[in-house]
């Protein structure tokens, strides 16, 4: 929960993630234009929302298979447009557009903060410049809804938003527009004119709480995907902690991309060479050894499942419903929409056996679409066994979804047996 928390944008999602590595696992951070380390060690990598992580045990190869987690560390959300200055009607209102896409219904009347990266001028920085993150988490603006009565029927014919029209929150009252620029300097003690750009988005204010009639779900924003990092992380410091002996016949990882909502075409999204430079990297730049390691490696690509939801039971396959609290789920899908095939599978199931975690399975249904995750592009990238994996969840895309307490336990269970198989 206090990871959900921290943790508003990819920028402090990853930033967040590689504090704990180096807290609590004593993982070094290695800097990209630096000379790789390739011997014994726990290293880091982080590139802006993104971050790499891996232990190269004593007495592993640098052409020893890889075990990897990946997850994405960019959920659904509204980010504010270059120009978001807007005055109407005697509002001060912030233009903003979405991201993901969230469920916009979701996001209406709720007290809104705000969060992200500001590039600021500094002529003693690198290219001129500093990155300060900021999370304001002050409820600062509303998506209003419109009242029923200049709404009649809305519960009938259903709430029907248009994103430019709609979705501009108000965050003050005043015919003179609020200066956005100006607002961002206070947050990063930086002048008006200095601020070189940013990448802000909204976060609702409400933090992760506990849920139900016995406190074992948890709401939060955000769980699609930053459960899954989360679980990576454990993962990786349980992995990090049986480092050494005769376990050397892989070295666990995890990546954690950026942009996964929107394609994951960026400098850090799951179609970059991000993931693959850096597993080159830690070979000491040996092409050979680098192949050498693929060719054994398999990839466990984390992302959130959709648990059976029990007000729309036909929405589910039949013969495969996901049960909250049933623990993981194996994710297949015929189009490869999800990256599973047979030798994924078995991989998977044995580390579930390993860690004495049951796996439920998720198809959806033949005459529906399907969701897709970083999978199938991070096995197109690196010609890589992959298979996909996931934990129950209600309400993704939703300003605050659920998901179940020991689903995440059983989750981070599964992962670690995965990059540690026996
Ligand atoms: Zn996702």
């Amino acid at each position: 929960m206090s990871y959900l928390d921290a943790s508003p944008t990819p920028f402090h999602a990853a930033a967040t993630a590689a504090a704990r590595l180096v807290d609590e696992g004593g993982f070094e951070i290695v800097t990209e234009h630096e000379p790789f380390p390739t011997s014994h060690g726990r290293y880091a990598v982080l590139r802006d929302g993104a971050l790499v992580a891996w232990v190269q045990p004593e007495g592993a190869a640098r052409h020893t298979p890889w075990r990897i987690i990946g997850a994405h560390t960019d959920s659904p959300t509204f980010q504010v447009k270059p120009h978001p200055d807007v005055v109407k009607a005697g509002w001060q209102l912030l233009g903003v557009e979405p991201y993901g896409p969230p469920i916009y219904n979701s996001w209406l009347d709720r007290d809104l903060g705000l969060a992200g990266r500001v590039v600021v001028r500094d002529p003693a920085g690198p290219g001129g410049m500093r990155v300060e993150l900021f999370d304001d988490r002050r409820a600062l603006l509303r998506l209003a809804q419109l009242a029923i009565h200049l709404d009649r029927g809305v519960n009938e014919r259903g709430l029907q938003l248009n994103p430019q029209q709609h979705l501009v929150p108000l965050w003050g009252v005043g015919d003179a527009a609020a200066s956005f620029t100006a607002y961002l300097g206070e947050q990063v003690g930086a002048a008006e004119g200095d601020i070189l750009g940013f990448d802000v988005s909204l976060r609702d204010t409400q933090p992760a709480a506990l849920l139900g009639r016995d406190g074992d779900l948890l709401a939060s924003p955000r769980l699609d995907n930053l459960a899954s990092c989360h679980a990576a992380v454990e993962a990786l410091l349980a992995a990090a902690v049986v480092d050494g002996g005769d376990r050397t016949a892989c070295r666990p990882a995890i990546v954690l991309f950026d942009h996964e909502e929107v394609g994951s075409r960026s400098e850090r999204g799951a179609a970059s060479p991000l993931l693959g430079s850096i597993l080159e990297r830690a070979a000491g730049g040996d092409r050979e050894d680098y192949w050498r390691a693929l060719a054994g490696s398999v990839v466990a690509s984390a992302d959130m499942a959709h648990a059976t939801h029990p007000n729309y039971v036909e929405m589910a396959e039949p013969a495969h419903q996901v049960r909250m609290h049933g623990g993981p789920v194996l994710k297949v899908h015929r189009e490869l929409r999800y990256a599973s095939d047979g030798r994924g599978i078995a991989a998977l199931r044995l580390a579930a056996e390993q860690a004495d975690v049951p796996l439920q399975v998720f198809v959806s249904r033949s005459d529906l679409p399907c969701g897709t995750t970083i999978g199938p592009i991070t096995a197109g990238q690196l010609g890589v066994t992959t298979v996909d994996v996931g934990a129950p969840m209600l309400s993704m895309h939703s300003a605050r979804e659920l998901t179940g307490v020991p689903d995440q336990q059983a989750y981070a269970a599964l992962l670690a047996a995965f990059l540690r198989p026996a």
